[in-house]
């Protein structure tokens, strides 16, 4: 790829991780606080003067470093995970291009891969999975399952049944294990344990990956979730953010598989 199209790639990488940082911090005001918004209006302003960002300040990394972290009306702190979620953004863009190459399953991976992002971050800071982007990564788990596993992970189906089967036993098994094991807490706590966004989220993991690693990456996300508490010094009695972790659970699954790496000393 020529060098000029490769930094149209990265900038385009880089705006996508500039949206999904609107569409985070939009979703979780939509949610928990009254204010008329929504995720293209009004214009974005700075949240403490509320003064409009100037489109050169809009800029992904330039618009950061050109403020030097602060807003330039009132000097309020911009966060770093601005331009961190645009960063990890064109990295994973560039892994999925140079892994998978530009076709419309690498454009479904990068989709996938900022609605997972968003999922992540709205569980980590309110422990809110947003309904809709929970469904879609279900819908896009069996609209691509027709053909074969969407990360041509070929040996995920141990039994020969179509790809489509193995995408709706998985939802089912995704979404049930965790109802299920909702049920038993709920009986000796008498409250729920688990959110019903987490259940989705697995049947929507499942939906993409079948039912037959869905073990692992449970148990990877488990300790990732209670070590995401210890970091964030969450009241581990409390409720955790399980959502994120098991995407980081689904991450580190897909990655040991792509790197043919042995997890736990298993060869996935
Ligand atoms: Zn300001």
């Amino acid at each position: 790829m020529e060098l000029v199209s490769l930094i149209l790639l990265i900038t385009l990488f880089l705006c996508i991780g500039s949206f999904s940082s609107v569409v985070i911090y939009r979703l979780i005001l939509i949610e928990f606080s009254n204010t008329n918004i929504n995720l293209f209006k009004p214009r974005s302003h700075c949240p403490k003067c509320k003064k409009n960002i100037s489109l050169i300040h809009l800029i992904p990394l330039v618009g950061y470093l050109l403020q030097q972290g602060k807003c330039i009306y009132c000097k309020a702190k911009i966060s770093y995970k601005y331009p961190l979620h645009e960063l990890i953004h064109a990295a994973a863009g560039l892994f999925i291009y140079f892994y998978f190459g530009i076709n419309f399953t690498s454009f479904l991976i990068y989709i996938l891969f900022s609605i997972f992002y968003i999922l992540f971050e709205c569980d980590l800071q309110k422990l809110f999975l947003p309904f809709y982007l929970n469904c879609l990564i279900t819908i896009i788990g069996f609209l691509t399952a027709f053909n074969s596993n969407i990360f041509h992970i070929e040996s995920l189906n141990i039994f020969n049944i179509t790809q489509f089967e193995l995408s709706i036993y998985g939802f089912i098994v995704g979404y049930f294990i965790l109802w299920f094991i909702n049920i038993i807490y709920k009986f000796f706590k008498k409250r729920d344990g688990i959110g019903g966004g987490d259940f989705l989220l697995l049947g929507g993991i499942g939906s993409l990956v079948g039912p037959f690693i869905l073990p692992p990456i449970i148990f990877i996300g488990s300790i990732s979730t209670l070590i995401l508490g210890l970091i964030y010094k969450l009241n581990l009695n409390n409720e955790l953010p399980l959502g994120s972790g098991l995407i980081i659970g689904l991450f580190i699954y897909l990655l040991a598989r792509f790197f043919e790496l042995s997890l736990f000393g298993l060869v996935l």
